[in-house]
């Protein structure tokens, strides 16, 4: 349930709404909007409260919450949230894109990829430390040693650094380096990880299962937002399906539903998406042309020598220039909805 204060409630009505919705053996999250505070009192207690919190002091109305996730819900917060950090921002009009190699593979590799990242505009650095793979044989990171290599990239650029964190055991060390904890597809339902991702104190982007549900997607969102952690980007990065022409199908319309399911920003991952290279530049103007809150883009000095995902890698001279379309795209869209 939602109870929704009045306009011009008090801190000591909604305090008090608070310990009543507690009292009930609920838990209470207070999201203050631009117009009103709204108290989402969540449990899976099915008795109804509704008529005794209702009479509180101060409330405007308790509306039952019909989505199964609930904080991640437009219901609970009908506002956009936003995600900042350092100079990257995501959400509620701005859109922030982050780039990278896929792997962290030496510092020449990581030093290069940031100097392009940011000459072109981008605002955050990605570079896994820790990779899922599918084979035990391939490489599977530097781990901490890739860490350090990504806090020298930020020290040098000022880019925020976003990376893997694949295991519970793992989430401190990488919450000491990393500005934003990505959870990769493989471990959207790793349900315990979630929770320590929610209880780190870092903003979290949390990728897209390959098989996942739009509603298991935004359950899995609601793991970590219910530890307290409000800081959460969606990532469609691409789903499987009997199609075999790109490496995932990427669904662009996933950006349109969960704006309107859910305030969380929602990035895009066309690399991941496509599979595929020459996809890219086209799958990143389209998935901004649709409205996404970000981008996340592999980007390689040399790839067809990466240590993984070359096949989906742009040059820095092919990311600048998506870049720009990109750019040209946001720019002619705000100028049209300025005047329609
Ligand atoms: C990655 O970002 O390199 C990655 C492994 O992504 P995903 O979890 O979406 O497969
Ligand atoms: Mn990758």
């Amino acid at each position: 349930m939602i109870v929704v204060m009045e306009p011009g409630a008090t801190q000591d009505e909604v305090d008090a709404t608070v310990r009543r919705v507690e009292s009930l053996g609920l838990k209470a999250n207070v999201i203050v909007g631009t117009e009103r505070t709204v108290v989402a009192a969540i449990g899976d207690k099915r008795e109804h409260h509704k008529e005794s919190l209702e009479s509180g002091a101060g409330v405007s109305e308790v509306v039952p919450i019909a989505a199964p996730y609930k904080m991640a819900s437009r219901e609970v917060r009908p506002e956009p949230s936003q995600v900042k950090v350092l100079d990257f921002v995501a959400g509620a009009g701005e859109v922030g894109f982050i780039a990278g190699p896929c792997s962290v593979e030496n510092e020449q590799q990581i030093l290069e990829s940031a100097r392009a990242v940011k000459a072109a505009g981008g605002t955050g650095l990605r570079g896994g430390a820790f990779k899922p793979r599918t084979s035990p044989y391939s490489f599977q990171g530097l781990k901490e040693e890739g860490l350090k290599l990504l806090a020298a990239a930020r020290e040098e650029t000022g880019l925020c650094v976003v990376t893997e964190v694949m295991g519970t055991s793992d989430v401190d060390l990488v919450a000491r380096y990393a500005d934003i904890l990505q959870v990769g597809a493989r471990n959207m339902q790793n349900y315990r990880l979630l929770e320590a991702v929610g209880q780190a104190n870092l903003p979290v982007l949390l990728k897209r299962g390959p098989s996942a549900t739009m509603d298991e997607f935004l359950l899995a969102a609601e793991y970590i937002l219910n530890e307290g952690n409000d800081q959460v980007m969606l990532c469609e990065r691409g789903i499987r399906t009997f199609e075999s022409h790109t490496r995932f199908t990427l669904p662009l319309a996933s950006v349109t539903y969960l704006h309107r399911k859910t305030h969380l920003p929602v990035i895009i991952d066309p690399s991941h998406g496509t599979g595929h290279t020459y996809m890219v530049p086209d799958m990143a103007v389209a998935a901004v042309a649709a409205g996404a809150d970000g981008l996340i883009l592999e980007v390689h000095p040399d790839p067809s020598t990466a240590l993984s995902d070359g096949y989906q890698s742009l040059t820095f001279d092919e990311f600048g220039k998506t870049m720009k379309r990109c750019r040209a795209v946001i720019d002619a869209l705000r100028n049209v909805d300025k005047e329609v």
